[in-house]
This record gives C-alpha cells, sequence and structure tokens, in this order.
C-alpha cells in the first residue's frame, strides 16, 4: 500500500497555518482514505457522483466530503444531502438547482464559484467577466439554501511557474473585487480553493485558503 500516512503528514508540514487540506481521493480505494482518517484528516474530495455515494455509505459519517468535479445538473439531487461544498459551481443553471434541491431536503449548501483563468480551452469554469455578470444579476441573493463561500480555479498544467503564480495571482485579486463588491460584510465568502498537488506551494504563496491536494498524498490515480 502507498504510505498514505507518511505523505499525508508530509503535506500538512508543508502548509502554513490557515490553509486548509482536502485529500482529493477519487479513484483511491476505502482503505487509503481510512489511513488518512485514522491520521485525523476529515475533508475529502471527490469528482464522481457515484464513486462519492460508494464511499459514503461505507465510511465515518463525520468526513466532510467536498464535490470537485463538473457536476451535471441532473446529478445534484444525489449529493444535495450530504455533501459539505460543492466546489465547483460554474454556471447559474447549475447554483439554480442546487438551491432547488437543497430547499428540498432543508439544507444550506455551501458552494464555491470556478473561475476558468488557465489557458486550456477545455477546462471548466466562469470567465471572470461571467462571473462577475453572475454576482451583477444577484438572482443567488434570493437563494437561501446557497452559501457562496468563495472561489475556485485550477491553474494552467504547465511546468512554467511564473505562469502558474501569476493566475493564482489573478484569482485573488479577482477574490478581492468580489469580495468588495458584492460580499463585503459576509464572513462566510472567505475561501480562495486554489493548489494542486504539483503547484499548491505556490498557491499558499498566493492566498489560497484551501488546497486540494490529492496525488502526493495517494500516489497516482488507477483509473
Ligand atoms: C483531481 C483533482 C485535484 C487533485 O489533483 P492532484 O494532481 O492529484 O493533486 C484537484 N482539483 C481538482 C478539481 C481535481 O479534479
Amino acid at each position: 500500500m502507498y504510505p498514505v500516512k507518511e505523505k499525508l503528514n508530509e503535506v500538512r508540514q508543508s502548509l502554513p497555518e490557515g490553509v486548509r487540506l482536502v485529500a482529493i481521493s477519487k479513484f483511491h480505494p476505502e482503505e487509503y482514505i481510512t489511513a488518512a482518517y485514522e491520521e485525523g484528516q476529515r475533508v475529502f474530495g471527490e469528482s464522481h457522483e457515484q464513486e462519492l455515494a460508494r464511499k459514503v455509505q461505507s465510511l465515518p459519517q463525520d468526513i466532510e466530503w467536498h464535490f470537485i468535479g463538473h457536476l451535471q445538473t441532473n446529478k445534484v439531487k444525489y449529493i444535495v444531502p450530504y455533501i459539505s461544498m460543492i466546489e465547483a459551481v460554474d454556471s447559474l443553471k447549475l447554483l439554480r438547482e442546487i438551491e432547488k434541491q437543497a430547499a428540498k431536503v432543508n439544507r444550506v449548501v455551501r458552494v464555491l464559484l470556478e473561475l476558468h483563468i488557465a489557458e486550456e480551452a477545455t477546462k471548466y469554469g466562469l470567465t471572470l467577466d461571467a462571473c462577475r455578470q453572475l454576482l451583477a444579476d444577484g438572482e443567488w441573493r434570493q437563494m437561501s439554501h446557497v452559501q457562496i463561500c468563495g472561489l475556485m480555479m485550477m491553474a494552467s498544467n504547465v511546468d512554467d511557474e511564473a505562469q502558474i503564480s501569476n493566475e493564482f495571482q489573478i484569482a485573488a485579486d479577482f477574490f478581492d473585487e468580489v469580495k468588495r463588491d458584492y460580499f463585503p460584510l459576509d464572513s462566510h465568502f472567505c475561501e480562495r480553493s486554489w493548489g494542486m498537488s504539483h503547484d499548491y506551494h505556490l498557491a499558499v504563496l498566493r492566498g489560497s485558503t484551501m488546497v486540494r491536494v490529492g496525488t502526493t498524498i495517494f500516489g497516482p490515480r488507477v483509473y
């Protein structure tokens, strides 16, 4: 078995105070999650609804699950009853569906808005302008079962550290803008979810409050 406990503790020790770790366990077996859990890790991230449902069934109830993948609106109803945070909200349509399903089960679901800043054309997420538009439109203010807690993004998958840092900085500046314009008095709006295995050390220098680390903790994924 991969040395999950050791790797988890290495990552934790490398994080400054105030940065939370979401252990990304997609495609890894339950026993790996249990190993991390035994070390005190409670926040895990998954990106597929069925895999998540299976793991929720068999693992401890006090795990906080984050949904980090692209979420189709027709899957929202399955995860809303137990999800702790939906990190990758990239449309008003998806936000509306979360509101609708969360109302049915009488929950308030915490979400992040996913930004598209990376150069890759295939990545999901809102452009900065689309995000401004969504917030300016104001419909979200009426959604009492959705709590917008911040922003999430993925940097380009490149080796150029200057480029990656620059993308994190764009996200950090945009967070400040949105905080000022829409959430100045809302203490819930505080999360900046950026940084993965290969770039989380750069992300924490650019204001990340939440890193999403998979491979470094659990090893290569087996698809
Ligand atoms: C898979 C995934 C991660 C973790 O990636 P690693 O490179 O394994 O650390 C982080 N964020 C998102 C959105 C992911 O899909």
